[in-house]
């Protein structure tokens, strides 16, 4: 008989385009070896032109999808992505607690708190911004803003090295465990450079940038494959380079699909 691998949950929305979303998730888990589980929190409509609009699942049926993984299967690492609302977020504080997930807890717990899609489509009810500073960030091994969402939830506009650690101590007074501000969106011209910190280590992630406007889902991949490693066993600084390996070869292969924006590719 064969042993199950590990298992890694992902708390997120459904992308109608497949680029994003819990299908980015899923077959960044399959491609990383680990069997991947899904509490849906929204369904959205959209496509490579953006989101059209969203409806979010009832509080219970995303709390039940947890309770009843966690429960019957286990959860080796947990990720949240698009969460929509700001009751949603509590009762998945509530039930992570419940289901002993998070910082304090042996399975670790990475919460990417988008916002808005690059498109710049709204995700997340604005009361809710307010809800993961305060009930997720404290419970998150790990959180993995882009440079939008850090200025939404610190203020900090991040323009270089020195604004970047600002803001990565701005983020740590939240109370995860570690945070990685990521560089993408800075300068076009420059390296891509990610800052790891939990406030003692300060590592500096440098990869290369790619040309293509086909990054549909890049950080939704990035942090499911982090999670994959940690539901591997990894330590932090581990999985995040192991991660960000996996999303320079997805982006160096991503492709056009539709008259908007393509996905970052699985394909590789
Ligand atoms: N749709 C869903 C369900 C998402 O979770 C996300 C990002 O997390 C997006 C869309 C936006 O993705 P992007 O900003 O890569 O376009």
């Amino acid at each position: 008989m064969n042993t199950a691998p590990r298992t890694a949950l992902t708390i997120a929305g459904s992308d109608s385009g497949g680029g994003a979303g819990i299908q980015a998730d899923l077959r960044t888990f399959f491609a990383n070896g680990v069997h991947g589980m899904v509490a849906l929190t929204a369904v959205t409509v959209q496509n490579s032109l953006g989101v059209q609009g969203f409806s979010e699942i009832p509080v219970d049926v995303v709390t039940g999808q947890i309770k009843a993984v966690a429960t019957d299967m286990g959860v080796d690492a947990a990720k949240t992505g698009m969460l929509a609302t700001a009751e949603i977020i509590n009762a998945v504080a509530k039930t992570l607690d419940e289901v002993h997930i998070g910082r304090n807890t042996s399975t670790p717990f990475v919460v990417d708190p988008v916002a808005a899609s690059m498109t710049g489509h709204a995700l997340l009810r604005e009361e809710a911004l307010e809800a993961i500073r305060t009930e997720l960030f404290p419970r998150a091994t790990l959180i993995t803003p882009n440079l939008d969402e850090v200025r939404l939830l610190t203020g900090v506009h991040v323009t270089g090295p020195a604004t970047q650690r600002e803001a990565a101590e701005a983020l740590l007074e939240f109370g995860s465990a570690w945070v990685l501000v990521k560089g993408g969106h800075l300068d076009a011209a420059q390296d891509c450079v990610d800052l790891l910190s939990d406030g003692t280590s300060w590592i500096e992630l440098r990869g290369p940038r790619f040309d293509t406007r086909n990054t549909h889902g890049g950080g939704d991949t990035m942090a499911s494959a982090i999670t994959s490693s940690l539901a591997k066993g990894a330590e932090v600084p581990v999985a995040v380079a192991e991660g960000k390996r996996f999303i320079e070869r997805c982006v160096a292969e991503s492709y056009p699909l539709g008259a908007g924006v393509g996905p970052v590719s699985p394909f590789w």
